[in-house]
């Protein structure tokens, strides 16, 4: 009825990890849908500037921001109690996926929380099986996944692929870079396909999820065809951008194999993921036959999805226009964004 499609849609959201990478996409859509959005930011960081900045920006567009952790039960289950908490959506990084253990724990407890979408925002966990070590933090997702199954806890999985961007082979968050202005590394021959889809998109399109019936515990797949492309295509793509081409170097199947197996962490789990989506192809090689598979595109078709030609006109705006217009080589304009640096430990 009209009246429970209104209720749904004033359901109060809290997002965890909104100063993160993926967060950040998912609390600013849910703030352009115009939803009560709850931030959880970590008490006593010395955070970084940006990241103060980011948590800043998301409150100064409406935002309500709440200081704590998802690993403290107590204190998370007052948090979901006092703000009515409907709908949780977790953007926790790689490390962290077992913290949400006890932010599940405190959903179920609370017991009134309509939709929980633990951190996926990648490839069908249950279905790929990379190398390790990516292969570790996909079992730590599953074992999330089984948690939230056992607690009867209403859910959805995203599934969303790839992030519309150069997908480089020792960074997490590879769309905070430029394609590459020297040379292009070309995975294996170039020819396995993936999805790429832009932040916005992925932070829109989860937010329609979550309180549609036809994605309660699903697990929703972004394909949409029009953002499939090959390395080979993406680095033709950019070449059209910078109007130059670029040389190409291939990294083998036995190179990334080996980046994963120095177990630098982070480095190697985007290694292991990289060799399980441009040489085993994990994001094409299976048909969604189960009754839990459900696809962006086809639940909103009349949406339409950011194409890499627009996202890679956002890359472009920040190459220095005179190095192209002079035929030189391309350079970045300095850096406008602070970037986090990511220390890798190694085994
Ligand atoms: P980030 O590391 O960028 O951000 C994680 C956020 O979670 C941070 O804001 C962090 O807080 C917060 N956080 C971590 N632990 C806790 C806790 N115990 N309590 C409260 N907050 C916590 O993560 P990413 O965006 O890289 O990763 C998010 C998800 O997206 C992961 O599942 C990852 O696998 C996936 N991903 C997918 C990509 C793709 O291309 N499809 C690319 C990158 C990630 P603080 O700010 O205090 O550190």
């Amino acid at each position: 009825s009209v009246s429970t499609t209104k209720l749904a849609k004033v359901g109060r959201l809290l997002i965890v990890g909104a100063a993160g990478f993926i967060g950040q996409f998912v609390a600013e859509a849910s703030l352009d849908a115009g939803r009560s959005t709850y931030v959880l930011v970590r008490p006593g960081h010395g955070y970084p500037s940006s990241k103060t900045n980011t948590i800043k920006s998301l409150q100064d567009k409406g935002a309500i921001i709440l200081h704590g952790l998802i690993d403290e039960k107590e204190s998370i289950e007052k948090i979901l109690k006092e703000n009515e908490i409907d709908i949780v959506i977790s953007a926790v990084g790689g490390g962290n996926i077992l913290d949400q253990l006890c932010l599940i724990e405190a959903i179920k407890s609370v017991g009134t929380v309509k939709r929980f979408l633990p951190s996926e925002f990648g490839h069908d966990v249950d279905r790929a099986e990379p190398v390790e070590p990516g292969l570790s933090m996909y079992k730590a997702k599953r074992r999330v996944r089984r948690l939230v199954e056992e607690s009867d806890i209403p859910y959805t999985y995203i599934c969303c692929n790839s992030i519309a961007s150069w997908p480089y082979h020792d960074n997490t968050h590879p769309s905070e870079v430029l394609p590459p202005l020297d040379r292009f590394q070309i995975y294996g021959d170039g020819s396995v396909k993936a999805f790429f889809i832009a932040g916005t998109d992925i932070g829109k399109f989860t937010l329609k999820t979550v309180d549609d019936i036809r994605t309660l515990n699903k697990c929703v797949h972004f394909r949409p065809t029009s953002n499939l492309y090959n390395i080979n295509e993406l680095a033709s793509l950019w070449e059209k951008k910078i109007g130059k081409t670029l040389p190409r170097v291939t990294v083998t199947e036995s190179d990334l194999l080996a980046a994963a197996a120095e177990n630098c962490i982070p480095q190697s789990i985007v290694a292991s993921f990289t060799h399980d989506i441009f040489i085993k192809g994990c994001q094409i090689n299976f048909t969604m036959d189960s009754p839990q598979d459900v696809e962006v595109s086809t639940l909103y078709p009349d949406e339409t999805f950011r194409t890499l030609d627009e996202c890679f006109n956002d890359f472009l705006l920040k190459v220095d226009p005179k190095s192209i217009s002079n035929n030189e080589t391309p350079t970045a304009k300095s850096p406008v964004v602070e970037r986090m640096t990511i220390t890798a430990t190694c085994a």
